[in-house]
């Protein structure tokens, strides 16, 4: 073998190294994570700043996450402010032109998407974390089917050469989504109308998917925590209106919510808002399964009608 044959066999040993890189993502969220993996499959590795389990308004930036950031080929926020008191400080650290905001390597999950409670003005003066709409918006499965599908056309434009493989991810994911969309209908129906209170204000969408009627929540504006005077009238109010559930996100302190539910008679429930709260939720199917078994299980409705 001749010495530049010899240099090419060595070349064209390491391209298929090359070619096999995985992708890279970064997400602020689990859900994001996890909805990433769906439409990516083997093709790709995503990794998230904020853990299910941690309040994702408010997350401690590590350094670490600079690394992760500096090597990434996407990044995907879930938006409308819900991650701005750490991720774009993150992102301008990170220097990564790949994903900076304009660039095919920066995702905002939010565009597209059905988001509710959009303000008419923005209004920052009363510590309203939520002032561009409500940023829960992942915990409607049709919005899921659209985050995963603009996942989907922007790794495609990433890497091309698994165009075919992420369209076809995509298709499987939309499939059981639909079987599972009408399992979670069926399920749901029970609730339908159910008055309940929640802490804070993440559960517009999935109230809406599921027909549970949130009346009022533990905190008087997302962010702001309640004061005795709000406690106190929204006793009242549960009393007069029998609410029966009380929802509360994982990451707060569950002990004014007992009260409340001891004061009404109401059931609590901690309910998981994200993938990775709980070490059952392991996907974006997961999520929901695990919830509305929750909710059922609690008002003692079966779970099990399928
Ligand atoms: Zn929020």
């Amino acid at each position: 073998m001749s010495k530049t044959k010899a240099l090419l066999a060595a070349a064209l040993c390491v391209l298929p190294s090359l070619s096999s890189a995985k992708i890279q993502i970064v997400t602020t969220t689990e859900d994001l994570a996890a909805l990433a993996r769906e439409v990516g499959g083997g093709q790709v590795e995503a990794q998230t700043i904020a853990k299910g389990y941690e309040d994702p308004h408010f997350v401690q930036a590590k350094p670490s996450y600079l690394l992760k950031l500096k090597r990434a080929d996407l990044f995907i926020q879930v938006g409308l402010e819900l991650e701005v008191a750490w991720a774009g400080a993150l992102l301008t650290s990170a220097r990564n032109t790949n994903i900076i905001p304009g660039n095919p390597g920066f995702l905002d999950a939010s565009e597209s998407c059905e988001v509710l409670e959009k303000p008419q003005s923005v209004d920052r003066s009363l510590g309203d974390v939520h002032p561009l709409g409500n940023p829960h918006y992942w915990l409607d499965p049709a919005n899921g089917r659209i985050i995963a599908s603009r996942i989907a056309q922007r790794l495609e434009e990433i890497d091309s050469s698994h165009a075919a493989e992420y369209r076809s991810n995509l298709a499987a994911f939309e499939k059981r989504l639909n079987e599972k969309s009408r399992e979670w209908a069926l399920l749901a129906q029970p609730l339908k109308g159910l008055g309940v209170v929640t802490y804070h204000n993440s559960w517009p969408n999935f109230a809406r998917r599921f027909g549970l009627r949130v009346v009022n929540f533990i905190e008087p504006r997302p962010g702001i925590p309640p004061s005795p005077a709000h406690v106190q009238s929204l006793e009242k109010q549960m009393a007069r209106e029998k609410i029966a559930l009380i929802l509360v996100e994982p990451y707060f302190d569950d002990k004014l919510p007992r009260k409340i539910a001891e004061d009404t008679g109401a059931h609590l429930v901690i309910l998981p808002p994200s993938v990775g709260a709980v070490p059952d939720i392991k996907t974006y199917f997961g999520l929901f399964d695990h919830d509305l078994k929750l909710i059922l299980g609690a008002l003692g409705k079966s779970a099990a009608k399928s």
